[in-house]
């Protein structure tokens, strides 16, 4: 027997109880009960006959993955050892059918090393649950006496962001629209979590969630998007995500949303099968299948009503859903949402109007042109080199970027001189001096984190700027660490100050007590000037510890490394100087071995210990380069599915070794005559074979990177 679509997604409740009272659970607070005849714990054997099924299910339907969540109740209540023990049960059911990517949903309270030390021996993903800042999750998240949980599960998050990050896979906040939207954002945000799930409030239409006015949670989280959007999208935020995914025509990315039919089966601690745990909040025994994993196959639990329903797609949803315009985005919402008595679920969802308005706000703001990339110009860029017109193209988004990132900072901190000044400048110089590779990462700093004290920075940028236009202005500039920096400039030297004047007369600058100055240096590279960048404060940025000042002397050994790599690129291998040129502004003298590194935020910008020759320089330069330019592209076009988030973090860096590889092999193929580079070529498609068979790739990125690979192929042929 064959199920209409195989069951990948498992959620296993391994613990039925919880030691928090949150008044808004779906397990305890709503219509189902059934929690309390369920055993407490999830006995081992019945996890080994779970997993029987799953491996079953798996080998019948051809499935070489399955995901699947410990779940509760809290699922850390059942302690280490039967957590341990259900894991290996799990582990060993499946072992050499199926691969397991296993994930554990908690409230973090009872999260410790010895249990984190376990998840990391078995790549558990632990995901926890927090409503926001304090006052956010105190409104719901406490014990049964009323305690606060939101220092253990802030301890928690800690634990795992700095002694566990390769098992901490995010945070899942339940809206309260009665908590202020951005004060839940930044809280969320500043606990660096990989993925943010934002989740509507259980409800029917039988039982209403909280509102004061007709569309309050689409307004909640409007605010959110309208912030997320100006940070430059720092986190995936799944509802949104899944938005901007479905109004492009890609797949949802929640079950909440959307159209795809739902592949998602729920285990009890005793071994029934049910459905989706949120179904619990429409009726006494609303999730039951009258199945379990000793007598039922999971095929067979398959022809249930309630499961088949939800993999008809439309044809599933109500007449008004089907008529609905923004029904491949919404999809009717989360199916426990439609239910109202009578007429069960053939409703649409009790946030409809929400819905509605959120989808259409979203799809209007990324609507926007959002830096198109003509196809040749993409093959090309693909191909290993790029066109010159191809790299203008990825400068264009870039300039695009920065000026949307500076303008929000401006929009957070409200009017102000400085940014008066910018205004009245031309544009393009105004451009110039927000080129610089550090205002973007001074952006994103400054949207993540608002509350930072002024560095003085767009102040700065101003002075620079008008200095470049031949203006007169007079600006109060923060003094920092001792000094103020202009962007393209220099630092001038003010000890002791906290402020100063900068006064510009016909592009002259004046620092007011100023007790030195050092002014930026640039390498003359066949015409191309790059910055030698010792100077910013925010050059610290790319995982090694940036040299001090270059003197005279090193600074002009600098320009005779770099002069005579540039010309072995410009005999060798032509082709790459549109992208050492396109994508290289500035270089930062770091201290250590000779390699260099490059920093996402820091678009131009290459931290480089120099190395004796400059054959090595070369291979620095273009690895770099090539590094850079994938992350202007990644910048523009989704080349990864956003619902890979977990996959695609280290399928993201062997793209980009393996993009940077391509030019340095092609740099080595014609140096040695007697070297074909195919051996290094044949390394690199391999890897590139295991990017496209990573399933983690759009359309654009599997294009992307068959594109590379033809490149190699010409070389070995
Ligand atoms: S917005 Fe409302 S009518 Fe449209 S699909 Fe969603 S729930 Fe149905």
């Amino acid at each position: 027997m064959r199920t209409r679509l195989p069951f990948r997604q498992f959620v296993l409740k391994v613990q039925s109880r919880c030691d928090l009272a949150c008044d808004h659970c779906y397990v305890y607070e709503h219509a189902d009960q059934s929690w309390r005849g369920k055993p407490i714990t999830m006995a081992v054997e019945t996890m080994a006959q779970v997993a029987t099924r799953i491996g079953e299910h798996a080998k019948s339907q051809g499935i070489d993955r399955v995901h699947a969540v410990l779940h509760g109740g809290e699922p850390l209540l059942c302690g280490p050892e039967r957590l341990s023990a259900l894991i290996h049960a799990l582990e060993s059911g499946v072992r050499g059918i199926c691969d397991l990517d296993l994930h554990i949903h908690t409230n973090g309270v009872l999260l410790d090393r010895r249990l984190c030390e376990l998840f990391r021996a078995h790549d558990v993903k632990v995901g926890i649950s927090l409503d926001g800042d304090r006052a956010a999750n105190d409104r719901h998240r406490r014990y049964r006496d009323g305690r606060s949980s939101f220092d253990k599960v802030a301890r928690a998050i800690e634990l795992l962001r700095t002694g566990y990050p390769e098992i901490y896979s995010g945070l899942l906040c339940t809206i309260d629209v009665r908590n202020d939207p951005i004060a839940v954002y930044n809280a969320l945000v500043s606990h660096d979590p990989p993925a943010i799930d934002l989740l509507l409030p259980h409800a029917t239409w039988d039982d209403p969630p909280f509102r004061a006015g007709e569309t309050d949670y689409a307004d909640w989280l409007a605010a959110i998007f309208d912030k997320w959007l100006a940070d430059g999208r720092p986190v995936p935020i799944r509802t949104f995500d899944s938005i901007i995914s479905t109004s492009r025509g890609g797949p949802a990315l929640t079950e909440s949303l959307g159209l795809e039919p739902s592949d998602l089966l729920v285990v009890e601690t005793d071994g029934t099968f049910e459905q989706a745990d949120s179904i619990k909040i429409a009726f006494d025994g609303a999730p039951e299948t009258g199945k379990d994993v000793f007598r039922h196959s999971i095929d067979q639990v398959a022809e249930h009503e309630g499961l088949a329903a939800r993999q008809r797609g439309s044809d599933g949803l109500s007449a008004t859903c089907r008529a609905c315009p923004v029904l491949d985005s919404c999809g009717g919402g989360l199916f426990a949402h439609r239910y109202r008595t009578g007429s069960g679920f053939d409703n649409p969802s009790v946030f409809c109007a929400d819905l509605k308005k959120l989808i259409e706000h979203v799809e209007r703001r990324v609507s926007a042109p959002r830096h198109p990339v003509p196809r040749a110009a993409l093959r090309s860029i693909a191909a290993g080199q790029g066109t010159v017109a191809a790299l203008t193209v990825l400068q264009r988004g870039q300039r695009s970027i920065r000026r949307a990132l500076i303008a929000s900072v401006r929009g957070q901190a409200g009017p102000s001189p400085e940014w008066d000044l910018l205004c009245r400048i031309e544009p393009a110089i105004v451009d110039e001096v927000f080129a610089h590779p550090y205002n973007r990462l001074w952006a994103v700093d400054r949207l993540r984190d608002p509350d930072r004290r002024d560095d003085g920075r767009l102040a700065a940028l101003a002075c620079a700027a008008a200095a470049r236009a031949g203006m007169s202005a007079t600006l109060r500039v923060p003094v920092t660490d001792g000094a103020v920096f202009l962007p393209t400039v220099g630092r001038y030297e003010v000890p002791g100050a906290s402020e100063t004047t900068v006064e510009i007369r016909d592009g002259e600058i004046t620092v007011e007590r100023a007790a030195a100055v050092r002014r930026v240096r640039r390498l003359e590279l066949g015409g191309h000037p790059l910055m030698i960048e010792d100077l910013d404060p925010l050059r610290d940025r790319h995982g090694r510890p940036a040299a001090g000042r270059l003197t005279d002397e090193q600074a002009g050994h600098w320009q005779a490394v770099f002069g005579a790599a540039w010309d072995i690129v410009a005999d060798r291998c032509p082709e790459y100087l549109p992208t050492l040129t396109g994508v290289l502004s500035a270089v930062v003298p770091v201290v250590g071995e000779p390699a260099g590194s490059s920093a996402r935020n820091a678009f131009g910008s290459i931290a480089l210990a120099l190395p004796p020759d400059p054959e090595t320089l070369c291979v620095l330069l273009l690895r770099e380069a090539q590094r850079i330019k994938l992350g202007g592209v990644l910048d523009m076009l989704d080349l990864f599915e956003p619902r890979a988030s977990t996959v695609s973090v280290d399928t993201q860096r062997l793209l980009s070794d393996s993009y940077a590889r391509l030019a340095v092999t092609d740099f080595r193929r014609r140096r040695s005559q007697g070297w074909s580079g195919i051996e290094a070529a044949t390394d690199v498609k391999a890897t590139l074979d295991s990017i496209l068979a990573s399933g983690s790739l759009t359309r654009l990125g599997r294009g992307f990177v068959e594109e590379m690979r033809r490149t190699l192929d010409a070389w070995s042929a």
